[in-house]
């Protein structure tokens, strides 16, 4: 006898939906079948969607901006995570310059995620280095972190790293065998001007900067050779230029990622009277270069949200240079995602993410002998309307979606049921 089925669900498995029945036993999935097979408990899910369990690979809880924290901690974060069928995050340690500042900033984080309310993980975060490179990569292996963030700009807070460390860095990510992440934007090309007001940000962060960065690292990685992720890719023409230069590296040495808000919103929203709220970097780009991404979406490799929530209060500044950038949007990213793409948004948030982590291993599909890792999306027209976070401001309220995430479970455990939270089911992995 298994220990739970999800019967008479449209389960998602290779990339359609089929109808048939999930069993589980323990943490594992134990057996596909339309046949009915005996279990201690079942849920008839009458035609709902079963979907592997998302993985966010890019959140930002409690983070350090030095006046003030991301208003989310890992409890509340995670809270919101499992609400929108996502199951696992991976998080960022503080930024560091060396090997003994990484390790403290491991055990910093290690002891802030004991509230998560779901399975989590970190990519190292690196600054301006000041030390041997190849120790600092020793020191993540040994820590169980395989992939390395770091900034091509944010020179003014001592957070860049420059063009010979980043060459070298790549060299190491294939001889060590791990992912080089990059927040890609041109740092001379960015406008600090202290007068500019929130509406300027384009202006400030312009599209050609994230461009001619791209294209400047995705030449690196060819020459040099690695791994490179780009985070949080904002602009469609940025997609098509890489396309266009690099048709064999994109999405095999040098992956793209890209957030839900790149689809949902524009530039246009910085002209409303609260626009201030939808500043992030890099910024919401023109109707067009949301265009030109949505048509791209297939060579988007991963979707994370880059989830960094404030309230309005902590945004409502009148010098740009005063907002602390990033908004929040984890619980409803793929109500976003499944209203724009349908099911061809599913990998992007699931399989092909724990294609890029050694420690990942076993999620983002539901197939026999995985864990199960899934969450059920009940279909019906319906308004987002509140979210499960800490802050006051929600951008995605009332905006259309398809349906409703209504049990999540992690390693055979109900997370949520029935829209409800039942416990929390988490480690470290
Ligand atoms: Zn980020």
């Amino acid at each position: 006898m298994f220990d739970k089925v999800i019967r008479n669900g449209k389960v998602f498995i290779a990339g359609e939906f089929v109808k048939t029945n999930v069993y589980i036993e323990k943490e594992v999935i134990a057996k596909i079948t339309p046949e009915v097979l005996s279990a201690k408990e079942s849920i008839d899910v009458n035609n709902a969607l079963v979907i592997p369990a998302l993985i966010d690979p890019h959140v930002h809880f409690h983070l350090d901006l030095g006046s003030i924290h991301s208003r989310d901690d890992f409890y509340s974060g995670t809270l919101q995570a499992v609400y929108g069928g996502i199951t696992t995050v991976i998080d960022f340690l503080d930024p560091v310059d060396n090997p003994v500042d990484l390790e403290k900033a491991y055990y910093r984080r290690l002891d802030e995620a004991k509230t998560s309310v779901c399975d989590y993980s970190f990519h190292a975060t690196i600054k301006n280095p000041n030390c041997d490179l190849e120790e600092f990569v020793i020191k993540m292996k040994s820590l169980g972190i395989n992939s390395l963030k770091l900034f091509t700009t944010y020179s003014d807070s001592n957070r860049r790293t420059y063009d010979n460390q980043i060459i070298e860095l790549l060299k190491l990510s294939s001889k060590y065998d791990f992912l080089l992440l990059a927040h890609i934007e041109n740092d001379n090309l960015i406008d600090l001007n202290p007068n500019f007001k929130y509406n300027c940000l384009l202006k400030s962060r312009p599209t050609l900067a994230e461009t001619k960065e791209a294209l400047k690292l995705a030449a690196f990685t060819e020459i040099n050779g690695g791994y490179l992720y780009m985070v949080h890719l904002s602009s469609g023409i940025t997609l098509e230029k890489l396309k266009k230069d690099f048709p064999s590296l994109i999405n095999k040495r040098f992956f793209i990622e890209s957030c839900p808000q790149y689809f949902a919103f524009t530039n246009d929203f910085l002209e409303r009277e609260d626009g201030y709220l939808y500043t992030l970097a890099p910024p919401l780009r023109t109707r067009r270069e949301r265009t030109l991404l949505k048509e791209n979406f297939n060579d988007v490799f991963s979707v994370g949200t880059d989830h960094c929530a404030f309230n309005k209060k902590d945004k409502d500044r009148k010098y740009l240079k005063d907002i602390p950038l990033g908004i929040g949007g984890i619980e409803n990213s793929f109500d976003v995602l499944y209203e724009f793409f349908k099911e061809k948004a599913i990998d992007k948030m699931s399989k092909n993410i724990a294609s890029l982590y050694p420690n990942l291993v076993g999620r983002g599909e539901i197939k026999e002998g995985n864990l199960a890792n899934l969450f059920i999306y009940e279909l019906y027209d319906n308004f987002i309307s509140k979210h499960h976070g800490k802050t006051d401001c929600f951008l995605y309220d009332n905006f259309k979606r398809s349906g409703e995430t209504v049990h999540t479970m992690n390693r055979g455990e109900f997370i949520i049921k029935n829209r409800e939270f039942i416990k929390s089911v988490s480690k470290k992995v």
